[in-house]
């Protein structure tokens, strides 16, 4: 082990300058630890021989300053703040007393435990120095383990003192911390339009931001606490503390629980709530955190919006089925309701491509009243128009579905026989002109009635082309107007 020569600390105090040296073996860490951990000690006395018996007492304990009057002992204490002062109570010019009035008033060395050291004690002495603050005497002559044992204890003392004013200190600082992040916290709750609060597992709230107390009817959080449900809004309550209960037994959040909530003034009002449960870092739960955001207004502009949007629907519903109207309309002829030229032109095709993909024939039967001007003429133009109502309703009543019955204009018609061979459209239609010729047609006081003649061009025996497939069914109804009318005529070479 390496030897160590150790001086201990000792101030110089003009104009006597003591050095004790020591020498220990020891490991230079343990020295360290030694030195940093020694309290330091001033001691006050006007007679060498005095300082020289306490020091030497003392000495191997502690760091060591001495003064051999009051204002060094003063100036000492002040700069280097000794754990404790041994004070002589007589010395000229400032004695003890003085000295020990002075340090108490300073309030860097009022704290400094002041033990008197003095030969002559009595009662008043003893009371006096207490007093002034001293923490104990001792006597002269110097009993080294009385002095030893005082010093210890008083030292102790200080830095039990010491160290409780440091965590006092500590605490208050943790205290002003935590209460200045209580007010940022606080603060931060209140700017936010949403409404907090926080309950104990009891489901009694303590505590909340200012919106959620003003929403309740008061002005202060300080208000809302040890309240529950039942004196906030009791007809809410069951409901809201079933949520608390579920969140505080399974620990699991509740979010975006949609409700309503009537506020201190009567105000209903729409809110989306959450519900976390506050944990413990053991992770059980100690209570629960609430928030919830008024969502009334929200919830008017989705239902303002639901019902622009059902309104919108109905109305494209309406343009939809005007729009269908207006495309009927179209290919309808008024005066009659059947098909008119532009829905055959539109059709004509898509029935023949219909026709050569089911591998049948189509017969086209253009239609012409007989003599249809002589009506016109003898009864006027309403009854024409009688007349023309009555054939279209008597071929459409005929008609088989998969026929198209169309009415070309004037007192000319069309039907398109969809799987009809020439010969089965002529009988058809042979029958359809026997019938129409027996009706008696009745309009006002007019009673009279018709034939027809008709014409047939079959697609695709005849021709492939829609446009010629009608003008061969023109020249076969030619041809029977030609021969007398009131007859059916097939397009044959011939006839073209
Ligand atoms: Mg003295």
């Amino acid at each position: 082990m390496p030897t160590f020569t150790f001086s201990a600390q000792v101030a110089i105090a003009n104009p006597i300058i003591f050095v004790f040296k020591r020498t220990y073996k020891t490991s230079r860490s343990n020295m360290s630890t030694e030195t940093e951990n020694k309290a330091t000690v001033l001691i006050v006395d006007d007679m060498l021989e005095s300082i020289t018996i306490l020091s030497s007492c003392l000495a191997d304990e502690y760091h060591l300053l001495t003064a051999n009057n009051g204002h060094t002992a003063i100036e000492l204490a002040a700069r280097h703040l000794p754990d404790l002062i041994l004070l002589d109570v007589v010395m000229s010019n400032l004695d003890g007393y003085g000295v020990c009035e002075q340090l108490k008033a300073q309030p860097c060395t009022t704290e400094i435990p002041i033990i008197f050291v003095t030969a002559l004690l009595n009662a008043a002495d003893e009371e006096r120095g207490f007093a002034l603050g001293a923490v104990d005497y001792v006597s002269k002559p110097i009993s080294c383990t009385t002095l030893r044992a005082r010093v210890r204890a008083h030292i102790l003392q200080k830095k039990m003192k010491d160290k409780l004013l440091a965590f006092s200190q500590e605490l208050e600082q943790k205290e002003l911390e935590a209460d200045k992040s209580k007010r940022l916290l606080n603060a931060v709750l209140d700017a936010i339009p949403i409404r907090v609060f926080w309950k104990d597992p009891d489901a009694r709230y303590i505590g909340c931001n200012r919106h959620f107390a003003n929403d309740n009817g008061m002005n202060s959080s300080e208000e809302i606490i040890g309240r529950t449900d039942f004196d906030l809004m009791p007809e809410r309550a069951f409901a809201l503390q079933a949520f608390a209960h579920t969140v505080i037994t399974t620990g699991q959040s509740l979010l975006n629980q949609e409700g309503a909530i009537t506020t201190h003034d009567g105000k209903l009002t729409h809110i989306s709530l959450n519900h976390v449960p506050l944990l413990e870092t053991d992770g059980s739960v100690i209570g629960i955190v609430g928030a919830y955001e008024d969502i009334t207004q929200r919830k008017h502009t989705f239902d303002a919006l639901q019902d622009a949007k059902i309104k919108l629907e109905t109305k494209l519903t309406e343009i939809v089925s005007l729009q269908e109207k207006l495309l009927e309309a179209a290919v309808r002829d008024p005066l009659t309701g059947l098909y008119n030229r532009r829905y055959l032109t539109e059709t004509l095709d898509i029935m023949l491509a219909q026709a050569t993909r089911n591998k049948v024939p189509l017969s086209a039967v253009m239609i012409d009243i007989d003599h249809f001007k002589d009506v016109n003429d003898s009864y006027g133009h309403p009854t024409g128009d009688e007349a023309l109502k009555c054939l279209a309703q008597f071929l459409s009543a005929q008609a088989r579905t998969s026929d198209i019955v169309c009415r070309l204009g004037g007192e000319e018609f069309l039907i398109l026989m969809m799987g009809a061979s020439g010969d089965n459209a002529q009988m058809k239609i042979d029958q359809y002109r026997d019938d129409f010729s027996k009706i008696l047609i009745h309009y006002q006081n007019n009673e009279f009635k018709l034939t027809f003649s008709a014409g047939i061009a079959v697609y695709p025996q005849h021709t492939e082309n829609s446009k010629k497939l009608l003008e061969y069914a023109d020249l076969a109804l030619y041809a029977a107007k030609h021969n007398g009318r009131n007859q059916v005529s097939v397009f044959t070479k011939k006839v073209r």
